[in-house]
């Protein structure tokens, strides 16, 4: 069965067909042969369809990001945040941003070249403008968020030597990934596990114990603990005596099996054993609603990605520029690096849009 799709609403925008086989290689093989004998005929390379669909403008480079990360998500707040970026919500919102600045290029590039145009006030372009750059913070100042969810969230665990820090690790990813041993200064790398708490991807670190020690390659392992731990996004300190403390750390309190505790969490306090499994679960529960409320998947921000980000910094830096600047040449170039930027952002910005606008809304023939 052939299924034709003509252009131009198909994935690529351009006429689509799809062959239905009978499934089995030798019948696949033979009909690749036959087409492989027609003249133009070529093998699709990796991507060649997406690429075909943002060359023809069916997606930008967020939606094609986007789409990459679909493909490779692991976590249900992964998946959720790269289908919205395949969404068109995000590319509407910068097509809105870019019509702004479009209008403002126009109006200061007619301002250059009729400069005794007397009606013409730039101060309406800059509150736009202005109104631009309060949102583009604002998407830049979320994608912390945005990162968190696709990298996943990090969280090192912390203490000194023997307190059970791979045995909490082995026992929240439910398997022998660190070892685990009554010597102390056993764990010399930083060893990760990955989580999925009901859909947000943690990275738990099991650390070298902290202590002083002569051992080269033991200072060198509590060295990158350090380290690591300073990037964080938790730091777990856990021990195995119940000492009171700063209630603002989050501190596991292991090993109640040796001295008769209950287990559960106790605001940032989780009291458990490694050995019995008491007060795993409720610390599971505990960290679950921690890394939703620090990601709230359910919103995902519209950016995540480091490019994406640098191309928003660079354009509202211009934008800035651009809305203090009372000389117009100045002021045109500014905007003019703005767009770029966006344009660098969504793949695609084109100067004739300047000039269709321009002729559009200016009464060039009077
Ligand atoms: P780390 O050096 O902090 O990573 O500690 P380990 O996880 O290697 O554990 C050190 C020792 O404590 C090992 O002998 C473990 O079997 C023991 N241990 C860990 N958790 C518990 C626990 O909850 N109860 C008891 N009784 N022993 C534990």
């Amino acid at each position: 069965m052939a299924v034709l799709f003509p252009a131009p609403r198909t994935a690529t925008g351009e006429d689509t067909a799809e062959l239905h086989l009978h499934g089995s290689i030798a019948v696949v093989d033979s009909v690749l042969g036959v087409l492989a004998a027609m003249p133009g005929m070529q093998l699709a390379e990796p991507g060649a369809f997406t690429r075909r669909a943002f060359a023809n403008g069916r997606l930008d480079l967020v939606q094609v990001e986007g789409l990459a990360d679909l493909m490779t998500a692991t976590t249900d707040a992964q998946r959720r945040q790269a289908l919205a970026h395949t969404s068109r919500d995000f590319s509407a919102k910068v097509e809105r941003w870019r019509a702004t600045l479009i209008t403002a290029m126009a109006n200061s590039t007619a301002l250059l070249d009729f400069s005794d145009e007397p009606d013409f006030d730039g101060r309406a372009d800059d509150r736009q403008l202005a109104a631009v750059c309060c949102e583009i913070d604002a998407e830049v100042a979320d994608a912390a968020r945005g990162a968190r969810i696709r990298d996943g969230l990090t969280v090192a665990l912390i203490g000194s030597p023997n307190v059970g820090k791979s045995s909490v690790l082995n026992a929240m990813a439910g398997r022998d990934a660190a070892i685990v041993s009554s010597i102390p200064g056993t764990t010399r790398d930083v060893i990760e596990a990955d989580l999925n708490l009901a859909g947000v991807l943690v990275t738990l670190l099991d650390t070298a114990g902290d202590r002083a020690t002569a051992d080269p390659l033991e200072q060198q392992g509590i060295e990158r603990a350090r380290a690591r731990a300073a990037t964080a996004d938790l730091v777990i300190h856990i021990v195995d005596q119940d000492e009171p403390g700063d209630d603002t750390r989050c501190v596991v309190i292991n090993k109640i099996d040796l001295r008769g505790g209950v287990a559960g969490t106790n605001g940032s306090r989780h009291y458990l054993s490694t050995v019995t499994g008491d007060g795993i679960a409720a610390f599971r529960q505990w960290l679950t609603r921690w890394a939703h409320q620090v990601t709230r998947p359910g919103d995902p921000p519209l950016v995540a990605r480091r490019r994406q980000v640098d191309a928003l910094v660079d354009c509202v830096t211009a934008l800035r520029v651009s809305t203090h600047e009372r000389d117009p040449v100045l002021k045109a170039e500014a905007l003019r690096s703005a767009a770029h930027s966006l344009g660098r952002l969504t793949g695609n910005i084109g100067v004739e849009d300047v000039l269709d606008q321009l002729f559009a809304s200016f009464c060039i023939g009077k």
